[in-house]
């Protein structure tokens, strides 16, 4: 693990050029790589030596990328993947087989709640899910004989709760199953689920760390603590042989740091082909090298107009873990003591109607699908990421009709304000 700073590491990781060598990230546009002997990367294809033959499943821009990403959250190897929704499927497929059980917190972005409940579904994959706030006694017995994993995520897209990362890593750990944290509000900036016991972490780059809205990504990160061995009738697919390397049995051959991650690389990359491109690992490189300078100025925004919100007449309710009567203040002075992200969730006190006549106002603030990039912009849930869901599934996640979420980007935060004053003085209470 590398000794220096985040910020040192978000700036300076995952490259090192040599003599003469580009000081930038060189962009690797290359579907394959050449050998000299066939012999050569035969080796590669049972995974004898560590190379790159094809793209698809490994390229050197990506892995540089990766690198600096596992850095930033203090893991032992990491992937990047072509979207988030890749990222926490394959998390969860790596170790889930048809027959299968997942818990997982309600609270999480509205395409990974499809992707457990109806798509993993689909593959035999069940899942049970609990509320963020449940008790140990509430978690505990949510697990079956068959579950694999935990999910949550640790700042939830969009009800904003924070997840208690430790006991849900406890109870976990005495189901022996890791837990896997999705941690794209929050970025390795402002918390470190393995410091909490998080086992896996994933990422959709997509947000705050491209943070320009330029490129669609993930990552999966593993922190290499996770016993696979000690859990062995379990994991199968990673303490048993795998035909199709020649028996390769990953927990023995690549240890705990490494197990997941390759497999996750040799067997879901090579055959669902979720990679994501040179050129945008490239891109995610850029936004990486200010996310520790971003991240500072996206919550000092989301506090000033969280603040804002709270006070005014026509709101009806704010959610923002750092306003001091938020329920998540207190979890959020643990685990995200320096700041949470930039996105915060209100009610209108007029409701559904009041929340579209309030947003076509908007001049500074964009009406978009997207959150955690340096413009601002706002949604209603309702009507759009979340309008799969009954609106008995939207309160299960926090979520009601009415809610609108802002996301603070780079401006600054007076103007911001100004553009949230007027619209609101534009609409019926
Ligand atoms: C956006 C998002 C995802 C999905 O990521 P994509 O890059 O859009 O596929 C997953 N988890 C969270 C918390 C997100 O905000």
């Amino acid at each position: 693990m590398s000794k220096n700073h985040l910020d040192t590491i978000c700036v300076q990781g995952g490259y090192t050029p040599g003599n003469g060598e580009p000081r930038q990230m060189p962009i690797i546009q290359s579907t394959t790589f050449k050998y000299s002997t066939s012999e050569d990367m035969g080796k590669l294809f049972d995974l004898e030596a560590s190379g790159y033959f094809y793209s698809r499943l490994q390229n050197p821009t990506c892995d540089m990328v990766a690198k600096k990403i596992c850095e930033l959250e203090g893991g032992t190897a990491a992937m990047l993947t072509s979207s988030g929704q890749a990222a926490n499927f394959f998390a969860l497929f790596n170790i889930c087989n048809c027959g299968d059980h997942i818990v997982s917190s309600s609270s999480i972005y509205g395409g990974t709640f499809n992707l457990i409940l109806t798509t993993m579904a689909k593959m035999g994959v069940e899942a049970t899910f609990v509320s963020p706030d449940c008790t140990e006694e509430e978690l505990n017995a949510a697990f079956k004989e068959n579950t694999k994993a935990v999910f949550g995520e640790t700042i939830a897209n969009p009800a904003l709760t924070v997840l208690d990362i430790e006991l849900f890593a406890k109870c976990a750990h005495a189901h022996g199953v890791p837990l896997i944290v999705d941690n794209t509000f929050a970025t390795p900036v402002n918390c470190r689920p393995f410091q909490w016991g998080a086992d896996i972490v994933t990422h959709s780059t997509t947000k705050y760390i491209d943070g320009h809205g330029v490129t669609v990504g993930g990552a999966i990160v593993d922190s290499g603590k996770f016993d696979w061995m000690a859990h062995k009738e379990k994991f199968p697919g990673l303490c048993t042989p795998d035909e199709s390397y020649h028996g390769i049995v990953y927990a023995e051959k690549f240890g705990k740091e490494g197990a997941f991650i390759t497999k996750c690389t040799s067997q879901l990359m090579r055959d669902l082909g979720s990679t994501q491109s040179a050129q945008n690992a490239f891109y995610l490189n850029l936004g990486l090298e200010s996310l520790h300078v971003r991240m500072a100025r996206h919550c000092e925004n989301g506090q000033a107009v969280a603040e804002f919100l709270h006070d005014h007449p026509k709101v009806a309710k704010v959610s923002y873990c750092g306003l001091p009567d938020d329920p998540y203040y207190q979890r959020a002075q643990k685990y995200l003591p320096h700041g949470s992200c930039g996105v915060v969730s209100f009610e209108l006190k007029g409701g559904r109607k009041a929340a579209e006549a309030f947003m076509k106002q908007l001049k500074l603030a964009a009406i978009e699908t997207h959150v955690a990039d340096a413009r601002t912009c706002c949604l209603n849930p309702a009507t759009s990421t979340h309008r799969q869901m009954t609106d008995e599934q939207l309160i299960a996640a926090g979520v009601p009709a009415g809610l609108v979420r802002i996301s603070c980007g780079l401006e600054n935060k007076e103007d911001l304000i100004a553009d949230l004053q007027q619209a609101l003085e534009a609409i019926e209470g």
